[in-house]
């Protein structure tokens, strides 16, 4: 039975649990990183964060400021483009049981620009010493074991959910419908095309320029890469290929 996240940005403090929780049960280890005069630190995603919690600050016309809060991750597409782009098919690779997208050690030798240009939410990253592209399994160890993933565990406000993807996807709409009672523009991410299912409150790109992506179509790589040099993939605005 495949497993699906909802995460509910509406019930996120930006508090960073998750983002702490993933590095340390990755082991990954710290890096060099600035304040940028934000409250999201580091920057962005890199090789030793696999999930990042995004924070824009937005002012409307009467001056009031509003904080959006988006906890990044992969998506674990249901019909991949990164392993749809990938030269080797053996280097990329969807678990049956979960469909969680999973990149091997042959990432290592995959052309890292054509995979991270392929993935709508920018999420691929490559390690600099084993030249693997890395980024977030699902914490396959642990849902094997009937563990929850350790952003999920770690979240006390229950803005991380996981579970059967039917079960996901019912809590989905239920949250849907109470969100949109005092925000209308509330939406769900994607939610037919990814197993990382976000609600949000507000127009997405407030929240990240790779928060959606247009519809993806399942493909070989011949016709992926054919189609990745014309059309514009990310909504937010950068074109690929
Ligand atoms: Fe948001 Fe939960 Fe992550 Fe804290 S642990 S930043 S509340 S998703
Ligand atoms: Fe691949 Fe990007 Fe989808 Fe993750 S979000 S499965 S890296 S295409
Ligand atoms: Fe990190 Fe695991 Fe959560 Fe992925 S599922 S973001 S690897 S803690």
């Amino acid at each position: 039975m495949p497993k699906a996240f909802l995460i509910d940005t509406t019930r996120c403090t930006a508090c960073r649990g998750c983002q702490v929780a993933c590095k340390e049960w990755k082991n990954l280890p710290p890096v060099p990183t600035r304040q940028t005069g934000t409250h999201q630190n580091p920057p962005d995603l890199n090789p030793f964060n696999f999930k990042l919690v995004r924070f824009s600050e937005h002012m409307d016309k009467n001056g009031v400021v509003s904080w959006y809060f988006f906890p990044d991750q992969c998506r674990h597409c249901l019909a991949a483009p990164c392993k749809m782009a990938s030269s080797d098919p053996a280097a990329i690779l969807q678990d049956e049981a979960t469909g969680a997208v999973l990149f091997t050690d042959l990432t290592a030798k995959e052309d890292f620009e054509t995979i991270r240009g392929a993935c709508p939410y920018d999420i691929p990253r490559q390690d600099p010493a084993s030249k693997r592209l890395v980024k977030c399994d699902m914490c396959i160890d642990r849902v094997r074991a009937n563990m929850l993933p350790m952003c999920v565990k770690s979240c006390a406000m229950g803005a991380m959910n996981f579970g059967e993807r039917d079960e996901m996807l019912k809590l989905a709409a239920a949250r849907l419908a109470a969100v949109k009672k005092t925000s209308p523009k509330a939406q769900l991410l994607n939610s037919d095309d990814v197993a990382v299912i976000f609600l949000v409150a507000d127009d997405p790109l407030k929240y990240h320029k790779n928060a959606m992506a247009e519809a993806i179509q399942p493909m070989t790589r011949k016709q992926f890469m054919a189609k990745a040099i014309s059309p514009l993939r990310r909504i937010g605005g950068q074109t690929v290929g």
